[in-house]
């Protein structure tokens, strides 16, 4: 039986103030979550002052993204042992903003998976297609690609130190999220994918649904076999809805 995960991904977003508040109002309502794991990935600079607050409770944290290499001349870059001193237990990875906006390459993203994993830091892997890859029958081609990509530079056993979070980049953010059943879909192939190459590693591993998930609609994703949690953009940034989605998962 996989344990559920609800990770929120809070983007640019926030202050120091609001950070606090924000969290003051998740750690308050988590009396009622006792069966999933939570995390949050805040902006990096408000990572220490999410650790303070953090620390010593059943929420974890985590960085949205990181650099593969380990220091040097890489102005703007987080390394995975500053994720780690300020402890750090997830981070992103292969973000479709990352992807899209910054041209993240399938390659810089199994670099980071693997650098993740080799320093203790558990990588949330996204994939997922655009819409006119969904409307053009090709949603299994685009993951089944993505994955490939950081399988082959990985391997099979690095994947079981991962979660892998399927996000359609149609649902994320636009109000449209993929039904129970499309996202069921994904999963089942994601997982089928891994079992190929390993069944304990693929019958273990996390795979999260991610993309306008909100505290009315998660419970239905989440009952899906092959759903076990989500990654939450918009609706983490309020206590009430991401304590709503966390409940759902419980
Ligand atoms: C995300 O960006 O990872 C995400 C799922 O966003 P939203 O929940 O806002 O669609």
């Amino acid at each position: 039986m996989r344990q559920t995960l609800v990770a929120g991904n809070w983007k640019l977003n926030g202050s120091k103030e609001t950070t606090k508040q924000l969290l003051e109002g998740i750690l308050g309502g988590m009396g009622n979550v006792k069966n999933t794991e939570v995390a949050v990935c805040p902006p990096y600079i408000y990572i220490p002052q999410v650790a303070e607050q953090l620390r010593g409770s059943q929420v974890a944290w985590g960085g949205q993204n990181m650099c593969a290499q380990e220091s040097g001349a890489y102005t703007g870059e987080i390394s995975v042992q500053m994720l780690k001193e300020y402890g750090c237990k997830y981070v992103i990875i292969g973000h479709s903003e990352r992807r899209a906006i910054y041209s993240e390459s399938d390659q810089d993203i199994a670099e980071k998976f693997v650098a993740a994993i080799d320093s203790g830091l558990i990588p949330i892997l996204c994939v997922g297609e655009l819409l006119e890859q969904r409307e053009a029958d090709e949603t299994e081609n685009v993951i089944a690609k993505q994955i490939n990509a950081v399988l082959s530079v990985a391997g099979i056993e690095k994947f079981a130190h991962s979660v892998i979070a399927y996000e359609p980049v149609w649902a994320i953010g636009t109000g449209k999220t993929a039904t129970p059943q499309q996202a069921q879909d994904v999963h089942k192939f994601i997982r089928g994918m891994l079992q190929k190459e390993n069944a304990e590693v693929a019958q273990n591993i996390q795979i999260l649904y991610g993309g306008s998930v909100k505290s009315d609609n998660a419970k239905e994703l989440f009952a899906k076999t092959d759903i076990d949690g989500g990654l939450i953009g918009g609706a983490s940034l309020t206590a009430d809805s991401f304590l709503g989605i966390c409940t759902a998962a419980n």
